[in-house]
């Protein structure tokens, strides 16, 4: 039987940062995946430059010898509309690759790694648990995604809970179809549905090209996906011959969901916590930030993992991402922010700054953070 002081089940970006960051405050931790690493996950592979700050990841080291696109633009417009291009002139997010990103975080996490086991079972003796048997844990936290089975175990109900379905390919171009593609690598291009519900992406990461949908109703997400590809190579945008095979998954957003987030000895993070910011659907970001929230709260419960004792952690996400939020916002009609999506302003600083880029939320300073700041950033964060 192998004992540590902390279990994450999930070795995703939620659990990875929790776990470097219960390590960076002396506990011991397992992180326990059903799959090897590297692994493949559904995702678009975009994130901000807060993302890494948050992390203190120095981007030109992460980007030797990975995909690490940088983008400092965008197109915008409604589907089948004319879009309307943003140049910001410096660089606003990144493109990654998941199975690249989620390695490298779960290799530098620092923490025993249990993967290629899935989790089956969990049995409470005293104030410990013991999961499938083999592993001895004072707390467990959930980073298993939308189906984590720790949010299982805290009451989360299958079928009973809204939630977004997103589709997306990820192919790598040969260098002829990379030649003759017309996607620019720096500047992504949206395509938003007409009631506003979700939309659409085509984005290049060097030579790899993933093309996506993702709709908050899930209503027709998959033919959505199929109309949007066909429209790119129909108008030479793609190589005519770009293929492969679509995979879909799903996750909520916040604000969405009733999840217990704790119970004695265990928590929940990530896409287990249902976390991704409601408008644009992003999810890495706030699962990273719920691992580093998390950690934080933890190490201040000094080895009392009661409930009552990790209820600061909710109240840390309340303050860092607010009260229930909806798009389109009630009571503005879906016609008058279709007629604004015309104005390049509003594209920039609504549909762009605001809603996908999250610009006005600066990089999270947690307690890692904080301790592993080079003394500048610490100075800045202070002030
Ligand atoms: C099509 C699509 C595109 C997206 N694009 C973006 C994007 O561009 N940018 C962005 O920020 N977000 C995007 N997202 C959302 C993002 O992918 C998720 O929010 C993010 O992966 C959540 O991270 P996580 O660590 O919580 O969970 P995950 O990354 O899902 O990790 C969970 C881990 O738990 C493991 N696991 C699950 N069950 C078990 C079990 N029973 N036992 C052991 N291990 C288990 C899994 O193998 C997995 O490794 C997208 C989502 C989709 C579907």
């Amino acid at each position: 039987m192998k004992s540590c002081d902390v279990l994450i089940v999930g070795g995703g970006p939620a659990g990875s940062s929790c776990a470097r960051a219960l390590r960076a405050g002396g506990l011991d931790v397992i992180v326990m995946d059903r799959k090897e690493f590297p692994r493949k996950k559904v995702c678009a592979g975009w994130i901000t430059p807060e993302v890494f700050q948050s992390l203190h990841i120095d981007v030109q080291d992460y980007a030797r010898g990975r995909v690490c696109q940088p983008i400092d633009g965008f197109r915008v417009g409604l589907l089948g509309r004319k879009q309307l291009h943003t140049a910001y002139g410096f660089v606003v997010s990144y493109g990654i690759l998941r199975c690249e990103f989620d390695d490298y975080l779960l290799q530098r996490s620092g923490a025993r790694l249990q993967l290629g086991e899935e989790f089956k079972s969990v049995s409470k003796h005293g104030q410990r648990f013991r999961v499938n048997d083999t592993i001895d844990a004072g707390l467990v936290i959930g980073a298993g995604g939308h189906f984590c089975p720790i949010a299982r175990h805290l009451g989360a109900k299958k079928g009973k809970e809204s939630f977004v379905t997103a589709q997306e390919i990820e192919v790598e171009m040969t260098p002829e179809q990379a030649r003759s593609c017309k996607i620019e690598a720096q500047v992504p291009e949206l395509f938003v549905c007409h009631d506003l519900l979700g939309y659409g992406w085509c984005f290049r990461k060097g030579d790899h090209l993933n093309i996506g949908f993702g709709r908050q109703d899930r209503k027709g997400t998959s033919e959505l996906t199929q109309e949007l590809f066909r429209f790119l190579k129909s108008s030479g945008r793609i190589p005519e011959d770009t293929s492969g095979t679509f995979h879909g998954h799903a996750y909520i957003l916040y604000g969405r969901t009733k999840r217990e987030l704790l119970g004695d000895g265990m928590m929940l993070i990530g896409d287990a916590a249902g976390l991704a910011y409601p408008e644009s659907g992003e999810g890495i970001r706030t699962g990273i930030e719920s691992g580093l929230l998390a950690a934080e709260t933890v190490l201040a419960a000094k080895g009392d993992f009661s409930r009552a004792r990790l209820e600061p952690y909710v109240e840390r996400l309340i303050s860092r991402y607010g009260k229930l939020q909806t798009y389109p916002p009630s009571g503005v009609p879906a016609a008058i922010h279709r007629a604004l999506m015309r104005s390049k302003w509003y594209s920039r600083h609504v549909l762009l700054d605001w809603l996908i880029l999250h610009r006005h939320q600066p990089a999270l300073v947690s307690a890692l953070a904080r301790a592993e700041a080079p003394t500048s950033q610490r100075a800045r964060s202070v002030a």
